[in-house]
């Protein structure tokens, strides 16, 4: 991977970018599935390693490799994979990187697609799961097995933004020769960066910020040169998880206001947030922002913003909460996140509405909760469509 001499923001807008000998300004799309060699022996060498260069693009794409620089730049990797989904960019971490006996510790606060993952198939290959509470670091050093090879967590975490100490986290994994795996969906490199803060590999969905106006599905593993850009790399070569050009494209274009996005999601977030906890007909809000947060001072430390997720609860149980959902006029009703456009979810009955009632309790998922992903609309239409059905 390159070295660029620039500042993120610059990075997030140039880095990557090879222009071809038509001058183009804005980056290329290539959609093309092969590429043409000048001779026999050229294509034995891009075969065979001795010459670096196109060869199909199951693998090897310029718009793709464009992304996956300008990702690895800003997250601070050596090498970066880009993915079809944020879920076949877990599958090919966990495809590279386990094999049968060995043992995952993962967060019981992931997203609920990457635990059924972890359960119903990674296991079916002989690979042993378990769950901790994503906060407790005692717990996660009581987790761990001569055969862990990887602990994996998301920071801050869905729905209630529950953060972990990423340094911690990491020495805790190092100590016993495993590696710490984070999925950055919910900050983005625009505002945690966990590779410096200690973390082995990095996940994404980049279908969430990173392209940030809700259009095309794609993921990316950012972390060294062995593992992400050889291991994981096989698995994106041998089993074909690719990312197309033209979403790679989209991506592209979402990096360079990525920076100005995130601070804008973060300040109509925290106006929200403030209003919501001042608000009679809200029993708690949750959001790491808020002093009231428990880990708000981590949060202050390990990232640069608190982030667009805010969740709350309202008085009155599941028919409150439905009442606030269903009285929005603006506000997007859809589990998507990360988007311009503010999107409202009620927990309990969708994204977790497979937990049992001892499971909600036990992950805070109270029936009354609320999560909202805070668009960059005017905070004062988004706080109005809100207070409608929270009696005003
Ligand atoms: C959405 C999401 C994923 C999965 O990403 P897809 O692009 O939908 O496959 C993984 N992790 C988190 C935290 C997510 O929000």
């Amino acid at each position: 991977m390159q070295d660029f001499p620039w500042e993120f923001e610059t990075l997030a807008v140039r880095a990557g970018h090879v222009r071809t000998h038509e001058g183009e300004h804005s980056e290329a799309i290539f959609p093309t599935s092969s590429f043409v060699f000048g001779s026999a022996a050229e294509a034995a060498a891009r075969f065979g390693g001795t010459e670096p260069g196109n060869i199909y693009a199951r693998f090897t794409n310029p718009t793709v490799r464009y992304f996956q620089e300008r990702l690895a730049a800003l997250e601070g990797a050596e090498s970066c994979v880009a993915t079809s989904s944020g879920m076949s960019a877990i599958l090919s971490v966990m495809l590279g990187l386990l094999k049968a006996g060995d043992h995952v510790l993962c967060s019981r606060s992931v997203f609920g697609t990457t635990t059924l993952l972890l359960q119903s198939y990674i296991a079916k290959f002989g690979v042993e799961i378990s769950f901790v509470e994503l906060t407790d670091l005692a717990a996660w050093e009581a987790g761990l097995q001569p055969n862990t090879r990887l602990l994996f967590a998301e920071t801050p975490a869905n729905p209630l933004t529950e953060i972990v100490d990423i340094r911690a986290l990491a020495d805790i994994a190092h100590r016993n020769g495993s590696l710490l795996v984070i999925d950055n969906c919910f900050c983005t490199p625009a505002l945690q960066r966990p590779l410096e803060l200690g973390a082995d590999i990095v996940v994404h969905s980049a279908t969430k910020y990173l392209d940030g106006q809700g259009r095309a599905l794609g993921g990316a593993v950012v972390g060294d040169k062995e593992r992400v850009g050889k291991d994981v790399y096989g698995v994106l070569r041998n089993g074909g998880v690719t990312m197309s050009p033209f979403n790679a494209w989209i991506f592209l274009k979402g990096l360079e206001t990525l920076s100005l996005r995130m601070k804008a999601h973060c300040e109509n977030a925290m106006q929200l947030a403030q209003w919501l906890d001042a608000h009679e007909a809200v029993e708690q809000v949750y959001y790491p922002g808020l002093v009231s947060h428990p880990q708000h001072e981590l949060a202050k430390q390990q990232q640069s913003g608190f982030g667009g997720i805010v969740s709350f609860v309202v008085k009155g149980g599941k028919d409150a909460a439905w009442q606030v959902v269903d009285a929005t006029q603006m506000l997007s009703i859809t589990a998507n996140l990360g988007d311009t456009k503010s999107t409202i979810t009620h927990p309990a009955t969708t994204t977790h509405g497979r937990l049992t009632p001892e499971q909600k309790v036990q992950s805070g998922i109270a029936d009354g909760l609320l999560r909202v992903s805070v668009g960059l609309e005017n905070i004062r239409d988004i706080q109005r469509d809100l207070a409608r059905g929270l009696g005003g």
